[in-house]
């Protein structure tokens, strides 16, 4: 693993999901197989595989504290092409403290997360003027997570996580993208952990070696994709949560 520290030249970037976006590291230590991200590494210079490199953008914290007085107020998704949780977020806290910035302001937030680490920033969530966190949860088989994310935390980790911020107040989500085999069966552990679930098949151009490895090429096609969409609106539906199929 490669971990360089740079210096940014901005951090409050706009976004097409939400208002802006904030990427404190460039490069995920997850390394997920079907990651999107991985184009980012054209920009870096890394020739290193995707999962192998980070580069820590050190000044971040320093950036939107000017940056966000120079912008209007708005959802900040943390992060789009990388996750804000990923282990090296223990050691720099570049998340921790660009949310301390933003709740200071009074800007709202949007989580998206793999890990459990999220959990250490629970009392400035609670501080936020509007927070939404959300783990991506991608299949209810935490063998076949291994699979697709060998070095992402484990699917009980992520549920536990989102029971811990569900609990202290937070807005929860789920974030079921992409939609990994055993996926349909998910809402049996998620019913009293989020406040809303959201679907995506994504795109599995980069993954689609592991489906063939190990026999799965039926999860990746339509029929799956249809047949997991509708059981987890069902299920969704039967326990009163909000669910957005977005594909
Ligand atoms: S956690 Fe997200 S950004 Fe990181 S490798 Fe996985 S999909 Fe990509």
């Amino acid at each position: 693993m490669i971990v360089r520290e740079m210096m940014s030249k901005t951090i409050l970037s706009t976004s097409k999901i939400y208002d802006y976006v904030v990427n404190p590291y460039v490069g995920c230590q997850h390394g997920c197989r079907y990651c999107y991200a991985r184009f980012m590494r054209r920009f870096t210079g890394h020739r290193e595989a995707w999962g192998d490199f980070v580069d820590v953008k050190v000044n971040a914290a320093d950036l939107l504290a000017r940056e966000i007085h120079k912008k209007r107020r708005g959802v900040v998704w943390m992060s789009g092409v990388c996750d804000p949780y990923q282990p090296l977020e223990e050691k720099y806290r570049l998340t921790r403290r660009c949310l301390e910035i933003l709740v200071r302001h009074g800007w709202p937030v949007a989580i998206q997360t793999r890990s459990p680490l999220v959990t250490r920033d629970l009392d400035l969530l609670k501080e936020a003027a509007e927070a939404n966190a959300g783990l991506s949860v991608t299949t209810a088989d935490d063998a076949v997570r291994r699979l697709f994310e060998p070095l992402a935390p484990s699917i009980p980790e992520r549920l536990d996580a989102l029971e811990a911020l569900h609990r202290g107040g937070i807005r929860t989500y789920a974030m079921i993208a992409p939609l990994l085999p055993g996926a349909e069966r998910l809402m049996e552990y998620l019913r009293d952990r989020v406040d809303y679930v959201l679907v995506d098949r994504m795109n599995y151009r980069h993954a689609a070696w592991v489906y063939r490895k190990h026999g799965m090429e039926e999860s990746i096609s339509d029929g799956y994709f249809a047949r997991a969409g509708r059981e987890i609106t069902a299920a969704c539906r039967r326990a009163k949560i909000r669910c957005e199929i977005v594909f």
